[in-house]
């Protein structure tokens, strides 16, 4: 089986979308990766979704990848006696430490440390924004405020505290243990949700151990300033427009999302454009005009991939929202002026052996009538960096490491292949024609170029490039062992 696209897509999971049915229909729609978002629903439910999708990629023979998603220190108020209140602008209303039961006039918000790094004139976004509080004063259990923007608010809505950079951990409890319970279910990506620092990033690392790679969330103005720190020490990046466009005015949003893509680029690490892309397909069996132009400017830009959320989650045309995306890569794809933009923006940036032979890979593949080009790889670094080159011909990445296969999910026109180990160079040669002929990249008669690391199953040592014929008898009379 073989995506006719290379923009990669991610679907989140949710309560429409947790059988084994759906989540099968979602990957053989276009999903390429799963989002776990443990934000909602139990650990239970987790567990019973990713086993569910490690079934697909047993009964499909395809890698899947995995993303945890982290809530991260998410701040929530109490609830309400009556669950919701309306709220209406110059009234004044309380948060405060006490559990009782909120009302017209006060809720809980159980974060002393928010209390402490409040200012008076700091103002406080309730549910995505809707509702705007100015904090009057403040003392370290309260804070009394004038409602700037009226609204409902009701139990457990979330709260943002833009103008202060907060004294949170990264991880909170609940984080923690998610962490440890999505590093022993065995998922692929670990996101972090409100990173606001590279250190929060390397906290994380510590505690993954390499069980798990690390995809730091952008959403904070925090995390936008220390952006090139943030990318430095994470393998992959959210542009997570849903928090950003709440922290900050949305119209600071795109600009924002092509510096994040641009950088994450030249990094060679994969970069997801997230929230609202076919938002209106929670409840419409369509999109409009202006989402499809949203995911098209996403694969335009050079995003890795772009992220369903509750559309995929908890609307009611799951499998019809993966559709339309990968109906717009296939848009957007076959588009010269893409084809354009992609290689304008190209990094041009070699400073390492292997960022000579992808380099080399491509423009061989490109100038000549190659096929494909397979690559070897334990890491998936050096198909991280066939990707960065945005090559015209398929990417096939052959790796041994069904790990490596399944992280790979997320990055740009990899499409993965396990393989046995190899030993010699002769072999690994026949295997890649194989696997080219196997998923329909190439014919008999057809060339492929071949990069691989001699000696075999050592990290980093990408070192040979071959043009080689997929007629396997050929390959057998001519090479070196
Ligand atoms: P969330 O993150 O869906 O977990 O909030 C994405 C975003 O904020 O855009
Ligand atoms: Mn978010």
């Amino acid at each position: 089986m073989r995506r006719l696209r290379r923009v990669k897509i991610v679907a989140t999971l949710g309560p429409v979308s947790s059988d084994y049915a759906t989540i099968r229909a979602l990957f053989e729609a276009g999903a390429d990766v799963f989002r776990l978002n443990m934000s909602h629903g139990t650990q239970a439910d987790i567990g019973a979704r990713h086993k569910i999708i490690r079934q697909v990629e047993k009964d499909l023979g395809r890698p899947i990848g995995i993303l945890a998603d982290l809530q991260g220190p998410k701040l929530r108020v109490g609830v309400f006696a009556k669950d919701a209140e309306d709220l209406e602008e110059g009234a004044k209303f309380r948060l405060d430490l006490s559990a009782a039961p909120g009302d017209a006039s006060r809720v809980q918000l159980p974060h002393p440390e928010i209390f402490a790094a409040l200012e008076p004139g700091a103002s406080l976004l309730v549910n995505d924004g809707k509702i705007g509080l100015r904090v009057d004063d403040c003392g370290k259990d309260f804070a009394n405020c004038t409602v700037t923007v009226g609204g409902t608010i009701s139990n457990r809505k979330g709260v943002n505290v833009p103008d202060v950079v907060l004294p949170l951990a990264a991880l909170s409890e609940k984080d923690r243990t998610d962490l440890e319970f999505a590093c022993e279910l065995g998922v692929d990506w670990l996101a972090l949700s409100f990173v606001q620092r590279p250190e929060d990033v390397t906290e994380a690392r510590q505690l993954a151990r390499g069980r798990a790679a690390i995809l730091a969330k952008i959403e904070k103005p925090a995390a936008v300033k220390a952006y090139d720190a943030i990318l430095q020490v994470s393998d992959g990046i959210m542009v997570a427009r849903g928090d950003l466009g709440v922290e900050l005015p949305v119209t600071s949003v795109p600009p924002i999302q092509k510096r994040l893509v641009r950088g994450a680029r030249a990094a060679a690490k994969p970069v997801i454009v997230a929230t609202q892309m076919l938002e209106s397909m929670i409840e419409s069996p369509v999109p409009t005009r202006a989402e499809v132009s949203d995911v098209a400017t996403a694969i335009y830009e050079g995003a890795d991939a772009i992220m369903l959320s509750a559309e995929s989650a908890a609307g009611k045309y799951p499998v019809e929202a993966v559709t339309t995306m990968n109906n717009v890569a296939l848009s957007v794809e076959k588009d010269p002026t893409y084809r354009q933009v992609i290689e304008a923006s190209r990094v041009v940036r070699r400073e390492t052996i292997a960022d000579g032979i992808v380099a080399a890979a491509r423009e061989i593949a490109e100038a000549t009538n190659i096929k494909a080009i397979a690559c070897f790889s334990q890491s998936g670094q050096t198909v991280s960096l066939v990707a960065r080159e945005r090559p015209r011909v398929p990417i096939i990445a052959l790796t041994p490491l069904m790990s490596t296969a399944r992280r790979l999910a997320l990055t740009w026109g990899a499409h993965c292949v396990i393989t046995e180990p190899q030993e010699r160079f002769k072999g690994a040669v026949i295997s890649a024609v194989k696997a080219a002929r196997a998923d329909g990249f190439a014919a008999e008669e057809d060339m492929i170029v071949v990069t691989a690391g001699v000696p075999f199953n050592v990290k980093g040592t990408t070192n040979i490039l071959r043009v080689a014929p997929c007629d396997e008898r050929l390959i057998s009379r001519v090479d070196p062992e």
